[in-house]
């Protein structure tokens, strides 16, 4: 049952809303957390986390119990076909987690929820978030079926379609058009790829990441034009025959999950309006070149955690300073995509920078940092 008042209102039990009640629960803040579904997900979605979250979430107890569940990829490679064009090692990472961690979404959400358990805390289901009065003191929540709570602040986790964001007027600026369109599954294949490495395929008609799951799956994710409503194993085995490796195909035998979706790369106006904060997919979402957006939103999580933590003053620097990390990591996902999708006249000018890169020691380090999404510290 919903409290009449809570100190913070975590609108959205995903990846983000999860890691935000965690780290108040650490500091002994009185939290609800609400999420409008009856159940969590159990599909696999955001399958990698990067050696920076893990650091991140290190802090609130959640990495270790993550790793232990996850498969250690310690390379990512770029490739076109068969050609190796470069490696970036995660191995020499400054990091106690040297690789990307490679795990469903669901079981991100399961270790976090564990963590959140332990501190006392729960997911309070299934709850609307409907409407939201603000005022000097704070805010009144609304709910489908009439409960309301009233909040000294209110933390909008609740994704890309926020609520939270919309009843706090905040914008979401971004093209009209209708977004990027990807493919996406997992897939059982017979593959020659090596299963310790994740492989970015780069093509004329767009990008494919082949990375191994630690189900003995591989996540495949394609940019297509045309995506159709339900995929079939066979659309994947048309992506990896146009895209993938030539001289021995991978050969799909079977596929656990698959989807469609199309993303805009969009930003919030601001992350604060008053008593409502934004984290997450709530405040950016962007394509999934380099798989940063849910690491983007975990770290979030944590600094705003601390920040509310930390009392009002700490608030405006979380949103002063987490905004400008977004158009950062924005601006590389659409570098990546950019770089995959190169017309044929400029291909080898981007083949000889990534050579470049890849027989440059320091400059293939710059890059597995960025990946492993390692952000320098805030201003004190
Ligand atoms: C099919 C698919 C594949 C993806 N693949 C990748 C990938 O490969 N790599 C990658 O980085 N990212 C991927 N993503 C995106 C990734 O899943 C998100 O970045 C991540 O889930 C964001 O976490 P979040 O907690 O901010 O938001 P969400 O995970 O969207 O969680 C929001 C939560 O809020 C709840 N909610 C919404 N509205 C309300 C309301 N009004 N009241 C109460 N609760 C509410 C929802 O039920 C949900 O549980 C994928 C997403 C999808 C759907």
């Amino acid at each position: 049952m919903l409290p009449e008042h809570t100190d913070v209102l975590v609108v959205g039990a995903g990846p983000t809303g999860l890691a935000v009640a965690a780290t108040l629960a650490g500091h002994g803040v009185a939290t609800t957390v609400v999420d409008r579904l009856a159940e969590p997900p159990v599909t696999s979605r955001a399958a990698v986390v990067h050696a920076g979250t893990l650091e991140v979430l290190d802090r609130i107890g959640v990495a270790d119990p993550l790793a232990a569940r996850g498969l250690h990829s310690t390379r990512f490679c770029v490739r076109d076909r068969d050609r190796l064009l470069v490696t970036v090692p995660f191995d020499r990472l400054p990091s106690r987690y040297p690789y990307a961690l490679l795990i469903s979404q669901a079981d991100t959400e399961a270790a976090l929820t564990d963590r959140l358990t332990a501190l006392g805390g729960r997911v309070l289901r299934p709850y609307e978030l409907t409407g939201l009065d603000l005022d000097g003191g704070g805010a009144t929540a609304r709910f489908a079926g009439g409960d309301e709570v009233r909040a000294r602040w209110v933390v909008g986790a609740d994704g890309m379609h926020s609520r939270v964001r919309e009843l706090a007027g905040i914008g979401f600026g971004g093209p009209a058009d209708p977004g990027e369109s990807f493919l996406l599954a997992d897939v059982r294949v017979d593959s020659a790829l090596p299963r310790d490495q994740v492989s970015l395929f780069l093509s004329r008609s767009g990008p494919l990441i082949w990375a191994p799951l630690p189900d003995g799956t591989v996540r495949l994710v394609a940019t297509v034009a045309d995506a159709p409503r339900e995929p079939q194993a066979r659309h994947f085995q048309a992506l990896l025959d146009e895209r993938g490796p030539a001289r021995r195909p991978d050969r799909v035998t079977g596929m656990a999950w698959g989807s469609r979706f199309r993303i805009h790369h969009r930003i919030a106006s601001s992350y604060r309006s008053g008593p409502v904060l934004l984290a997450g997919d709530a405040a950016h979402v962007h394509s999934p070149a380099g798989g940063q957006g849910m690491n983007l939103g975990l770290r979030d999580a944590v600094a705003l955690g601390d920040a509310l933590a930390a009392g009002p003053q700490a608030l405006d620097g979380y949103a002063a300073d987490r905004r400008p990390r977004a158009e950062e990591v924005l601006g590389f996902a659409a570098g990546l995509t950019r770089l995959a999708a190169a017309p044929p006249a400029l291909r080898p000018v981007r083949d000889l920078l990534l050579r470049t890169v890849s027989v440059l020691p320091p400059a293939r380090q710059r890059l597995a940092v960025r990946l492993a999404g390692f952000e320098p510290a805030s201003p004190a």
